[in-house]
């Protein structure tokens, strides 16, 4: 029920690698996509990455931004690609203008404003969706996006000599299929769920879930603009994920007693669907 501190998880082909633990680091990245979302203090495993999303501007989720240019400029890389939301790009391009007086030393970086509903091309078969979170400052998801051509059913009969005929004629043979492999949340109140409802079909829903028990009560977590996990026990129902990977626990939670509670409290039907992710 758990993946192995430090180590990669792998679903449907796609592996992950990642930290998250409430208001001390949360990055994930999928090497084989060359992208990250958020990036923590800036993880050797996300160094050599592209492209890297951010949700939103807390430090847990994106103090590395800085050493990550710094990092890319040391090992003559190309200049990266940081998607981020609106508010964060004058704080964030000041700062990088701080730090190269501090070092004497002019740094390339390329810094993307996102909007909710943007698509961020990846290259022909994927890209990166944009959809709205809700924190106590500007905050975005992301998803990654396989799109796919599929052969309209109503020529799935026919013989590679009649399709070809039909490609001639300029006829649309296929159809576009896009599915959604995985999303990312960041922070966010479980409201996003009705903001961006697609997101509930992801493959794997990397879902935040920072209070497990009465430890904290929900009104606290919302106040926080984060969510508890007796926001999503009732909600279960409604995704459509293969696997729902809860991230950004609390740190007061060591990391078999949050099993523990999960155990306890999952309804026994999404016992194999519900994962944590580590933190430590
Ligand atoms: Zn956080
Ligand atoms: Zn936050």
């Amino acid at each position: 029920m758990s993946v192995e501190a430090g180590s990669a998880w792998e679903h449907g082909g796609i592996q992950y690698w990642g930290l998250s633990l409430s208001g001390i680091r949360t990055s994930l990245a999928l090497p084989q996509h060359h992208l990250c979302f958020d990036v923590a203090q800036g993880f050797p495993f996300v160094l050599h990455l592209k492209k890297y999303f951010i949700t939103h501007g807390h430090l847990d989720h994106a103090a590395g931004i800085p050493y990550i240019i710094s990092q890319k400029a040391m090992h003559n890389e190309p200049s990266p690609d940081f998607y981020l939301p609106p508010s964060l790009l004058e704080p964030m391009t000041e700062m990088m203008r701080i730090w190269e007086k501090i070092e004497g030393h002019q740094y390339r970086f390329q810094f993307h404003p996102v909007a909710a509903g943007q698509s961020i091309e990846l290259n022909q078969q994927y890209e990166v969706r944009v959809f709205p979170t809700v924190h106590r400052i500007e905050s975005f998801g992301y998803s990654l996006v396989h799109k796919n051509k599929k052969l309209k059913t109503e020529f799935k009969n026919l013989s590679q000599a009649e399709l070809a005929a039909l490609r001639r004629e300029g006829r649309e043979i296929q159809d576009q299929v896009e599915s959604i492999q995985c999303s990312f949340t960041g922070d966010t109140q479980i409201e996003f769920l009705d903001l961006a409802p697609e997101v509930r079909k992801s493959k794997v829903l990397f879902l935040e879930a920072t209070y497990f028990d009465d430890k904290k009560s929900v009104e606290h977590a919302r106040k926080w603009g984060h969510t508890h996990l007796d926001e999503i026990i009732p909600r279960l129902s409604q995704l459509e994920c293969e696997k729902i990977v809860l991230i950004h626990l609390s740190s007061r939670y060591t990391t078999s007693e949050a099993l523990k509670i999960l155990k306890a409290r999952i309804p026994r039907e999404y016992q194999g669907r519900v994962i944590l992710f580590p933190g430590r």
